[in-house]
């Protein structure tokens, strides 16, 4: 897959005709090529969503959203090509991809072009002296930065809700799995969408993904990535009164208690800290486990991950595939040494895979677990993104919560217990923008979705995507 730039409807090599490898982190091997877009690319797109704004946003909500149900259509009808390029870009098991990844796309396009239909406008009566009506215009050029780990899942979370409410966007993928976002510009291509108003552009974060936040044509940000680069963004961004939104790294804890449901805590435990290769912002990789069930606890959850099958992705068994590139292998294979140097007890995994035959260069690890590491320690305080979790006892209420609390993030948390009043204390004080209660990752695309502290600023999803991509104006009329 030799992948192009998508700039005003038109696929396009980059102006410096310098590319990337783009690697299957399954196998190890480059299986095709990325634009190394820069600067002068950008401008390219900018004018390009500049020119389309007037018309797009002039459309009617309806307009808007039949375009968008017409993507959304699209996606659902080559669900298994874009399922398999998916896999085979980030590493991720091909029934993730199947079951996840690409229907949860489907359905960010076919929310947003719902939602529209039904968003209304706020009115504040002064009664017999006026009224005010507020109006929520889109704001111009979006530009929408995604990461690795969930590639069109996320993308797709920032583009429709842009353009569903009138904006026209430049959009850049990770340069680590660019493959669906490309696969995207040739549905646009193919069902005709307005030019100019989707611009996808591929190229290294530091050069296009920096152009992109620092271009003056480019009005507003949503990013989702790490902290760091957040950190860099705000910097540029803020100075020129953009308005950003930023989904940052996270550190989840996992909260047992004595009186959750058992069985459900342990296996829905291990899909919350394995899933994706625990490549998931909202992954639960410090998992806190009351003292009268925690040895119990720790025997069940271990007997489910080594029942984990680390496998080709492409295969049926395989429930953990491969990390997503050799840098990030070394990155999580340097964290399980750095546990090991903090005192950890490792319980199992702690290793790269090796597989045989097609995926023996790969980069496999297996999941890990560990014990006897405290709270503060680097293990359980930094970002490690990776199939690598801590087990960590406590005997009181209060002490969860500080344990839970004590991290510079705050993305997402979940609590096992029976007891509603339990649930509804730990609810209120988690430094968390997202609790769950009895479950993890189930989600309704209408609630509010971000963090915290270092995870974030601003929130995605529902209605908040939509005000975030539009700037209210209050009209006061006298009577
Ligand atoms: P990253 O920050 O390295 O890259 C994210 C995106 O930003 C990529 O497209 C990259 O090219 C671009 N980028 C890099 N430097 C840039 C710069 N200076 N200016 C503009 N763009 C730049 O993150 P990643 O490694 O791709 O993703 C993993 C991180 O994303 C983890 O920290 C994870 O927790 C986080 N994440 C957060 C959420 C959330 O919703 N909060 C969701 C998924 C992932």
């Amino acid at each position: 897959m030799n992948i192009r730039n998508y700039i005003d409807g038109t696929f396009s090599d980059p102006l410096g005709g310098q590319f990337l490898d783009n690697i299957d982190p399954s196998t190890g091997n480059a299986y095709g090529l990325i634009p190394r877009s820069q600067a002068a690319d950008v401008d390219l797109a900018a004018a390009a969503a500049k020119a389309a704004f007037p018309s797009w946003s002039s459309l009617s909500a309806a307009e808007r959203s039949s375009w968008l149900m017409k993507v959304s259509n699209a996606i659902d009808a080559k669900l298994d090509t874009l399922a398999l390029a998916e896999s085979k870009d980030n590493g991720k098991p091909l029934k993730l991809a199947t079951t996840v990844d690409i229907p949860r796309a489907r359905d960010n396009f076919k929310f947003y072009a719902t939602a529209i239909l039904h968003d209304a406008y706020e009115t504040h009566d002064m009664g017999v002296n006026g009224f005010n009506y507020t109006l929520r215009q889109p704001i111009g050029v979006a530009g929408c930065i995604s990461p690795w780990n969930l590639p069109l899942y996320l993308f797709s979370w920032k583009i429709a809700p842009a353009l569903a409410a009138g904006n026209t966007v430049i959009a850049k993928p990770s340069e680590v799995t660019p493959a669906t976002a490309y696969l995207l510009s040739e549905i646009l291509d193919e069902i005709g969408f307005p030019k100019g108003v989707l611009n996808i552009v591929h190229g290294l974060g530091a050069e296009i993904g920096a152009a992109i936040v620092a271009h003056n044509d480019i009005n507003i940000i949503s990013f989702t990535g790490g902290t760091q680069t957040g950190k860099s963004i705000s910097a540029v961004a803020a100075p020129m009164f953009k308005k950003i939104s930023l989904e940052l790294g996270g550190k989840n804890a996992n909260v047992i208690f004595d009186d959750c449901d058992f069985k459900d805590a342990v296996n829905t435990s291990v899909r919350a800290a394995f899933a994706n290769q625990g490549q998931i912002c909202l992954c639960g990789s410090r998992i806190y486990v009351q003292r009268g069930i925690y040895e119990k606890f720790k025997i069940a959850f271990l007997e489910r991950v080594n029942g984990l099958t680390v496998a080709d992705p492409l295969s049926n068994e395989a429930r953990i595939g491969a990390v997503v590139s050799k840098e990030h292998m070394e990155k999580v294979l340097r964290y399980i040494e750095l546990a090991k140097e903090e005192g950890g007890t490792l319980l199992t995994g702690g290793y790269r895979v090796k597989l045989e035959g097609r995926c023996k260069k790969g980069y496999f690890i297996a999941p890990t677990v560990f014990e006897n590491l405290p709270a503060t320690c680097r293990t359980n305080q930094e970002e490690i993104f990776g199939p690598v979790v801590t087990l960590t006892p406590f005997d009181t209420e209060e002490e969860a919560l500080t344990m839970a609390n004590g991290t510079a993030y705050g993305l997402a948390a979940t609590i096992w217990t029976s007891d509603l009043k339990t649930a509804h204390r730990m609810g209120a004080g988690l430094h968390a923008g997202i609790v769950w209660v009895n479950c993890w990752l189930l989600r309704d695309l209408r609630t509010p979705f971000g963090g915290v502290k270092q995870s974030g600023v601003g929130r995605e999803g529902g209605f908040e995507a939509l005000r975030f991509f539009t700037e209210p104006k209050n009209i006061c009329i006298k009577l």
